[in-house]
Protein backbone atom coordinates (compact mmCIF):
# COMPACT_ATOMS: atom_id res chain seq x y z
CA UNK A 1 0.00 0.00 0.00
CA UNK A 2 2.60 2.04 0.75
CA UNK A 3 4.26 1.71 -2.65
CA UNK A 4 0.98 2.50 -4.20
CA UNK A 5 0.78 5.94 -1.94
CA UNK A 6 4.10 7.09 -2.58
CA UNK A 7 4.10 6.63 -6.61
CA UNK A 8 0.90 8.09 -6.64
CA UNK A 9 1.49 10.97 -5.54
CA UNK A 10 4.48 10.82 -7.66
CA UNK A 11 3.03 9.89 -10.91
CA UNK A 12 3.30 12.19 -13.90
CA UNK A 13 -0.26 11.45 -15.13
CA UNK A 14 1.37 12.59 -18.39
CA UNK A 15 3.93 10.21 -19.96
CA UNK A 16 4.03 7.69 -17.32
CA UNK A 17 5.26 4.52 -18.10
CA UNK A 18 3.63 1.53 -18.35
CA UNK A 19 5.95 -1.10 -16.15
CA UNK A 20 3.57 -4.00 -14.96
CA UNK A 21 4.79 -6.20 -11.77
CA UNK A 22 4.86 -9.66 -12.30
CA UNK A 23 1.66 -11.84 -10.92
CA UNK A 24 0.48 -15.29 -9.48
CA UNK A 25 -2.47 -14.72 -11.97
CA UNK A 26 -3.99 -18.35 -12.92
CA UNK A 27 -6.25 -18.52 -15.85
CA UNK A 28 -8.97 -21.11 -16.05
CA UNK A 29 -11.24 -21.52 -18.82
CA UNK A 30 -14.95 -21.34 -18.36
CA UNK A 31 -16.83 -18.27 -17.97
CA UNK A 32 -15.43 -17.92 -14.57
CA UNK A 33 -11.76 -17.43 -14.15
CA UNK A 34 -10.36 -19.05 -10.72
CA UNK A 35 -9.03 -16.34 -8.35
CA UNK A 36 -5.36 -16.57 -8.52
CA UNK A 37 -5.70 -15.54 -4.49
CA UNK A 38 -7.50 -18.95 -3.14
CA UNK A 39 -6.70 -21.60 -4.71
CA UNK A 40 -5.57 -24.99 -2.91
CA UNK A 41 -7.70 -26.10 0.08
CA UNK A 42 -7.09 -25.37 3.55
CA UNK A 43 -3.93 -22.86 2.52
CA UNK A 44 -6.86 -20.18 1.19
CA UNK A 45 -8.17 -19.81 4.36
CA UNK A 46 -4.69 -19.04 5.76
CA UNK A 47 -3.93 -16.52 2.21
CA UNK A 48 -7.22 -14.69 2.43
CA UNK A 49 -5.72 -13.96 6.34
CA UNK A 50 -2.38 -13.07 5.58
CA UNK A 51 -2.21 -12.04 1.71
CA UNK A 52 -3.26 -8.31 0.50
CA UNK A 53 -6.31 -8.64 -1.25
CA UNK A 54 -5.80 -6.19 -4.30
CA UNK A 55 -8.88 -6.38 -6.31
CA UNK A 56 -10.54 -4.60 -8.75
CA UNK A 57 -14.71 -4.67 -9.16
CA UNK A 58 -15.52 -3.70 -12.95
CA UNK A 59 -19.27 -3.19 -14.09
CA UNK A 60 -21.64 -1.10 -16.01
CA UNK A 61 -23.55 1.17 -13.80
CA UNK A 62 -25.98 -0.39 -11.60
CA UNK A 63 -24.54 -3.54 -11.44
CA UNK A 64 -24.10 -4.23 -8.37
CA UNK A 65 -20.33 -3.35 -7.75
CA UNK A 66 -20.48 -1.94 -4.56
CA UNK A 67 -22.99 -4.26 -2.69
CA UNK A 68 -21.28 -6.81 -3.77
CA UNK A 69 -17.62 -4.95 -3.12
CA UNK A 70 -18.67 -4.14 0.68
CA UNK A 71 -19.81 -7.57 1.25
CA UNK A 72 -16.47 -9.12 0.43
CA UNK A 73 -14.70 -6.24 2.08
CA UNK A 74 -16.32 -7.08 5.40
CA UNK A 75 -16.09 -10.96 4.33
CA UNK A 76 -11.87 -10.71 3.82
CA UNK A 77 -11.03 -7.48 6.25
CA UNK A 78 -10.19 -5.14 3.55
CA UNK A 79 -11.38 -1.78 2.92
CA UNK A 80 -13.78 -1.47 -0.08
CA UNK A 81 -12.70 1.55 -2.13
CA UNK A 82 -15.35 3.34 -4.30
CA UNK A 83 -14.27 6.15 -6.60
CA UNK A 84 -17.39 7.25 -6.78
CA UNK A 85 -17.71 7.65 -2.82
CA UNK A 86 -14.76 9.77 -2.39
CA UNK A 87 -16.45 11.91 -5.55
CA UNK A 88 -19.61 12.31 -3.67
CA UNK A 89 -17.93 13.28 -0.68
CA UNK A 90 -16.19 15.89 -2.13
CA UNK A 91 -19.54 17.56 -3.71
CA UNK A 92 -20.46 17.45 0.03
CA UNK A 93 -17.64 18.93 1.39
CA UNK A 94 -18.20 22.07 -0.56
CA UNK A 95 -14.49 22.32 -1.35
CA UNK A 96 -12.95 24.32 -4.12
CA UNK A 97 -13.59 21.43 -6.62
CA UNK A 98 -17.21 20.93 -5.75
CA UNK A 99 -18.95 23.36 -8.27
CA UNK A 100 -16.77 21.55 -11.19
CA UNK A 101 -17.22 17.98 -9.97
CA UNK A 102 -21.13 19.02 -9.71
CA UNK A 103 -21.33 19.60 -13.29
CA UNK A 104 -19.71 17.22 -14.50
CA UNK A 105 -21.14 13.91 -12.35
CA UNK A 106 -24.49 15.43 -12.76
CA UNK A 107 -24.57 14.85 -16.56
CA UNK A 108 -22.92 11.35 -15.94
CA UNK A 109 -19.66 12.53 -17.69
CA UNK A 110 -16.27 11.30 -16.21
CA UNK A 111 -13.79 12.98 -13.58
CA UNK A 112 -10.21 13.64 -15.40
CA UNK A 113 -7.77 11.50 -14.63
CA UNK A 114 -6.08 13.89 -12.24
CA UNK A 115 -8.27 14.65 -9.89
CA UNK A 116 -9.81 11.09 -9.68
CA UNK A 117 -5.99 10.08 -8.63
CA UNK A 118 -5.74 12.48 -6.84
CA UNK A 119 -9.07 11.55 -4.49
CA UNK A 120 -7.95 8.06 -4.63
CA UNK A 121 -4.00 8.60 -3.21
CA UNK A 122 -5.52 10.99 -0.70
CA UNK A 123 -8.23 8.19 0.21
CA UNK A 124 -4.78 5.45 -0.12
CA UNK A 125 -2.83 7.51 2.08
CA UNK A 126 -5.61 8.19 5.17
CA UNK A 127 -5.74 4.38 4.94
CA UNK A 128 -1.70 3.09 5.26
CA UNK A 129 -1.82 5.76 7.87
CA UNK A 130 -4.52 3.48 10.16
CA UNK A 131 -2.87 0.70 9.28
CA UNK A 132 -4.98 -0.79 6.39
CA UNK A 133 -3.48 -3.30 3.94
CA UNK A 134 -4.74 -4.46 0.73
CA UNK A 135 -8.25 -2.91 -1.40
CA UNK A 136 -10.76 -3.40 -3.08
CA UNK A 137 -10.98 -0.94 -5.87
CA UNK A 138 -15.05 0.05 -7.08
CA UNK A 139 -15.25 2.16 -9.79
CA UNK A 140 -11.60 2.65 -10.68
CA UNK A 141 -10.06 2.27 -13.28
CA UNK A 142 -12.58 3.70 -15.45
CA UNK A 143 -10.11 4.67 -18.25
CA UNK A 144 -7.03 2.97 -20.30
CA UNK A 145 -5.10 5.56 -18.70
CA UNK A 146 -6.19 4.94 -14.98
CA UNK A 147 -5.53 1.41 -14.89
CA UNK A 148 -2.03 2.22 -16.79
CA UNK A 149 -1.16 4.26 -13.42
CA UNK A 150 -2.62 1.79 -11.29
CA UNK A 151 -0.76 -0.68 -12.99
CA UNK A 152 2.30 1.43 -12.76
CA UNK A 153 1.94 1.71 -9.24
CA UNK A 154 0.35 -1.68 -7.84
CA UNK A 155 -0.16 -5.44 -8.25
CA UNK A 156 -3.82 -6.18 -8.75
CA UNK A 157 -4.15 -9.77 -8.62
CA UNK A 158 -8.00 -10.45 -9.72
CA UNK A 159 -10.47 -7.55 -11.06
CA UNK A 160 -13.86 -9.08 -11.06
CA UNK A 161 -16.23 -8.00 -14.12
CA UNK A 162 -19.44 -8.13 -12.50
CA UNK A 163 -22.79 -8.29 -15.55
CA UNK A 164 -26.17 -7.66 -15.67
CA UNK A 165 -28.34 -7.30 -19.40
CA UNK A 166 -28.98 -3.79 -19.97
CA UNK A 167 -32.45 -3.78 -19.86
CA UNK A 168 -32.14 -4.52 -16.29
CA UNK A 169 -29.26 -1.97 -15.56
CA UNK A 170 -31.56 1.32 -16.27
CA UNK A 171 -34.36 0.15 -13.47
CA UNK A 172 -31.71 -1.24 -10.97
CA UNK A 173 -30.07 2.21 -11.22
CA UNK A 174 -33.50 4.02 -10.98
CA UNK A 175 -34.40 2.13 -7.85
CA UNK A 176 -31.64 2.88 -5.87
CA UNK A 177 -32.26 4.29 -2.28
CA UNK A 178 -30.14 5.33 0.43
CA UNK A 179 -31.07 6.08 3.69
CA UNK A 180 -29.23 9.49 4.86
CA UNK A 181 -28.89 8.32 8.57
CA UNK A 182 -27.40 5.12 8.46
CA UNK A 183 -26.20 5.20 5.11
CA UNK A 184 -27.23 1.93 3.79
CA UNK A 185 -28.40 1.50 0.14
CA UNK A 186 -31.34 -0.58 -1.04
CA UNK A 187 -32.95 -0.64 -3.66
CA UNK A 188 -36.72 -0.47 -4.89
CA UNK A 189 -37.25 -2.07 -8.50
CA UNK A 190 -38.68 -4.97 -8.95
CA UNK A 191 -36.71 -6.70 -11.92
CA UNK A 192 -38.39 -9.56 -13.89
CA UNK A 193 -36.70 -9.63 -17.33
CA UNK A 194 -37.86 -12.89 -19.48
CA UNK A 195 -35.38 -15.26 -21.02
CA UNK A 196 -35.33 -14.91 -25.00
CA UNK A 197 -33.17 -15.99 -27.77
CA UNK A 198 -31.72 -18.69 -25.39
CA UNK A 199 -30.56 -16.23 -22.62
CA UNK A 200 -31.65 -16.67 -19.55
CA UNK A 201 -34.82 -14.51 -17.82
CA UNK A 202 -33.38 -12.42 -14.79
CA UNK A 203 -35.69 -11.41 -11.90
CA UNK A 204 -34.58 -9.51 -8.33
CA UNK A 205 -36.81 -9.08 -5.90
CA UNK A 206 -36.54 -5.23 -4.41
CA UNK A 207 -34.55 -4.64 -1.49
CA UNK A 208 -36.63 -2.52 0.87
CA UNK A 209 -35.88 -0.53 3.81
CA UNK A 210 -36.80 -1.17 7.44
CA UNK A 211 -39.43 0.94 8.61
CA UNK A 212 -36.96 3.62 10.62
CA UNK A 213 -35.12 4.32 7.29
CA UNK A 214 -38.69 4.78 5.29
CA UNK A 215 -38.74 8.27 5.44
CA UNK A 216 -35.00 8.98 5.01
CA UNK A 217 -34.31 7.56 1.65
CA UNK A 218 -32.46 9.66 -0.74
CA UNK A 219 -31.95 9.33 -4.59
CA UNK A 220 -28.71 10.23 -6.05
CA UNK A 221 -28.56 13.28 -7.92
CA UNK A 222 -27.12 11.27 -11.14
CA UNK A 223 -29.54 8.39 -10.47
CA UNK A 224 -32.11 9.86 -13.58
CA UNK A 225 -33.22 8.06 -16.60
CA UNK A 226 -31.05 10.41 -18.82
CA UNK A 227 -27.93 10.78 -17.15
CA UNK A 228 -28.19 6.70 -16.36
CA UNK A 229 -28.24 6.31 -20.02
CA UNK A 230 -25.40 8.87 -20.56
CA UNK A 231 -23.15 6.87 -18.15
CA UNK A 232 -23.79 3.62 -19.97
CA UNK A 233 -22.52 5.03 -23.40
CA UNK A 234 -19.57 6.50 -21.58
CA UNK A 235 -18.58 2.74 -19.80
CA UNK A 236 -19.51 1.27 -23.06
CA UNK A 237 -17.33 3.72 -25.10
CA UNK A 238 -14.33 4.53 -22.36
CA UNK A 239 -14.31 1.70 -19.34
CA UNK A 240 -15.69 -1.51 -21.71
CA UNK A 241 -12.10 -1.80 -23.41
CA UNK A 242 -10.40 -2.68 -19.37
CA UNK A 243 -12.34 -5.81 -19.61
CA UNK A 244 -9.97 -6.84 -22.78
CA UNK A 245 -6.98 -4.74 -20.93
CA UNK A 246 -7.62 -7.33 -18.13
CA UNK A 247 -8.51 -10.50 -19.86
CA UNK A 248 -5.26 -10.31 -21.74
CA UNK A 249 -3.36 -10.43 -19.06
CA UNK A 250 -4.81 -13.36 -17.47
CA UNK A 251 -6.71 -11.10 -14.65
CA UNK A 252 -10.52 -11.02 -15.91
CA UNK A 253 -12.90 -13.02 -14.06
CA UNK A 254 -16.40 -12.34 -15.70
CA UNK A 255 -19.36 -13.04 -13.84
CA UNK A 256 -22.84 -12.80 -14.93
CA UNK A 257 -24.71 -12.47 -12.05
CA UNK A 258 -27.61 -14.97 -11.79
CA UNK A 259 -30.57 -12.89 -9.72
CA UNK A 260 -30.47 -10.66 -6.82
CA UNK A 261 -28.51 -11.06 -4.10
CA UNK A 262 -29.66 -13.93 -2.59
CA UNK A 263 -28.92 -16.11 -5.66
CA UNK A 264 -25.85 -14.22 -6.59
CA UNK A 265 -23.73 -14.10 -3.58
CA UNK A 266 -23.36 -17.42 -3.00
CA UNK A 267 -22.21 -17.95 -6.14
CA UNK A 268 -20.16 -15.42 -6.74
CA UNK A 269 -18.36 -16.89 -3.45
CA UNK A 270 -18.10 -20.15 -5.04
CA UNK A 271 -17.02 -18.69 -7.90
CA UNK A 272 -14.00 -16.82 -5.88
CA UNK A 273 -13.37 -20.05 -4.16
CA UNK A 274 -14.30 -18.10 -0.47
CA UNK A 275 -17.47 -20.35 -0.40
CA UNK A 276 -16.15 -22.58 2.44
CA UNK A 277 -14.22 -19.57 3.96
CA UNK A 278 -17.28 -17.75 4.59
CA UNK A 279 -19.04 -20.53 6.42
CA UNK A 280 -15.69 -20.45 8.32
CA UNK A 281 -15.71 -16.77 9.60
CA UNK A 282 -19.76 -17.39 10.48
CA UNK A 283 -18.90 -19.90 12.41
CA UNK A 284 -15.84 -17.97 14.63
CA UNK A 285 -18.29 -15.12 14.90
P1 LIG B 1 -20.12 5.81 -9.35
O1 LIG B 1 -20.65 5.95 -7.95
O2 LIG B 1 -19.00 4.82 -9.42
O3 LIG B 1 -21.19 5.58 -10.36
O4 LIG B 1 -19.45 7.23 -9.70
C1 LIG B 1 -20.20 8.41 -9.71
C2 LIG B 1 -19.53 9.44 -10.60
O5 LIG B 1 -18.23 9.77 -10.06
C3 LIG B 1 -19.23 8.96 -12.02
O6 LIG B 1 -20.35 9.09 -12.88
C4 LIG B 1 -18.10 9.90 -12.40
O7 LIG B 1 -18.57 11.20 -12.70
C5 LIG B 1 -17.29 9.99 -11.11
N1 LIG B 1 -16.26 8.94 -11.04
C6 LIG B 1 -16.19 7.90 -10.15
N2 LIG B 1 -15.11 7.14 -10.37
C7 LIG B 1 -14.48 7.69 -11.44
C8 LIG B 1 -13.30 7.36 -12.16
N3 LIG B 1 -12.55 6.29 -11.84
N4 LIG B 1 -12.94 8.16 -13.19
C9 LIG B 1 -13.66 9.25 -13.52
N5 LIG B 1 -14.79 9.61 -12.90
C10 LIG B 1 -15.20 8.85 -11.86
Amino acid sequence: MARIVRVARSTSLFGFGSRFYSTSAEVTSGVSHASPFLHGGGARKDAARDRNVQWVFLGCPGVGKGTYASRLSSLLGVPHIATGDLVREELASSGPLSQQLSEIVNQGKLVSDEIIVNLLSKRLEAGEAKGESGFILDGFPRTMRQAEILGDVTDIDLVVNLKLPEEVLVDKCLGRRTCNQCGKGFNIAHINLKGENGKPGISMDPLLPPPQCMSKLITRADDTEEVVKARLRIYNETSQPLEEYYRSKGKLMEFDLPGGIPESWPRLLEALRLDDYEEKQSAVA
